[in-house]
């Protein structure tokens, strides 16, 4: 596949397919931009799956730096791998290894980036806000690989890319998004992309870990976890977020999974087909049992970590194209 054969720069209907420079958020995205991604993403599934892994150098002599200050399994994996996949040299900056530690400003570590031309920066960052204030600072495109509790784009992508293809479609779809909604990055990009898109999204927990006001995003908010999973297509479940709690927002693991652990018998209460996600981490016992985990007609975990190789692949693409002279912003 060659560059030739990337999108134009403006559709015939004169609408830009996907005119930022960043992917900081879903926050700001139009539907049909978020679609646009999806539609990018697909041709990288069928080619990952093939026998041959590197289909592509589109990406040849661009340097992606992967800037993590935040333990990652699956994300920074998946970044390396499409980077890699695409032809680009990538290299992970890893926070034990950083001038961080040592107390740098982020301002300089963005500026120490910058100097060093990356042609793409993915960012993870316990505050929320750092990416943004990094991608102002930085010549170069910046992607969002979750900053604290504020956004995760790329999860909320691969997560859609998911359900769109198990069930061929996302709107009118009902989505209950369940468990530790408060601190997650997950939730919060997960009801931008999937309210966009024309899904209808509950979210379910305990009260202390729903936001106040969550209504405002355009979900319907449960404290009753049967309530919320009634005739729902598609469960997500996140873990608990302990190391952005401070003090006790549950009383203790077990009882928490015996009123929010999604089991066998609690997933009856949702559509007879319905598809169990879980971004990872998993904490089994806790948000989520191993039975329902592991069965393969229902739970979709390990397909959103291979959705997310071919999202993060077309992300870096698309975001690219206006730096390898193909289009773009
Ligand atoms: N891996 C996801 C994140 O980085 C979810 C989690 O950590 O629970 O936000």
């Amino acid at each position: 596949m060659s560059d030739a054969a990337a999108p134009a720069r403006v559709r015939p209907d004169g609408v830009h397919p996907f005119p930022h420079r960043h992917l900081t958020g879903i926050y700001g995205l139009h539907p049909h931009e978020i679609a646009f991604l999806l539609d990018e993403a697909e041709q990288w599934v069928a080619l990952n799956r093939g026998a041959a892994k590197k289909h592509d150098d589109r990406l040849a002599g661009l340097t992606l730096i992967n800037a993590f200050f935040e333990n990652s399994t699956r994300t920074l994996l998946s970044f390396e791998i499409a980077g890699k996949r695409l032809g680009a040299d990538v290299v992970n900056m890893m926070v034990a290894a950083s001038s961080v530690k040592k107390g740098e400003t982020l301002i300089d570590t963005a500026m120490t980036l910058n100097a060093m031309r990356a042609d793409m920066i993915v960012i993870r960052h316990d505050a929320s806000g750092a990416v943004q204030l990094i991608a102002d600072k930085v010549d170069c495109p910046v992607l969002n690989a979750g900053d604290g509790r504020h956004e995760h784009p790329t999860q909320a992508l691969l997560d859609a890319l998911t359900i769109r293809r198990r069930k061929g479609r996302i709107a009118g779809l009902t989505v209950a998004i369940c468990g530790d909604v408060l601190h997650s990055r997950v939730a919060r990009s997960n009801i931008l992309a999937l309210t966009a898109l024309g899904a209808e999204v509950r979210v379910v927990g305990p009260p202390t870990l729903l936001p106040a006001a969550i209504e405002q995003m355009g979900v319907a908010r449960f404290t009753d976890f049967d309530a919320g999973l009634d005739g729902a297509d598609v469960v997500m479940m996140l873990r608990l977020q302990r190391e952005r709690m401070e003090g006790g927002f549950v009383p203790s693991s077990r009882e928490y999974h015996t009123l929010y652990g999604l089991t066998p018998e609690r997933l009856k209460r949702a559509a007879p087909d319905a598809l169990v996600m879980h971004p990872g981490p998993m904490t089994r016992g806790v948000e989520i049992a191993s039975s329902v985990a592991d069965d393969l007609d229902r739970s979709a975990v390990t397909e959103q970590v291979e959705m997310g190789v071919a999202v993060r692949m077309a992300c870096l693409d698309v975001l690219t194209r206006a730096r390898r002279g193909v289009g773009g912003w």
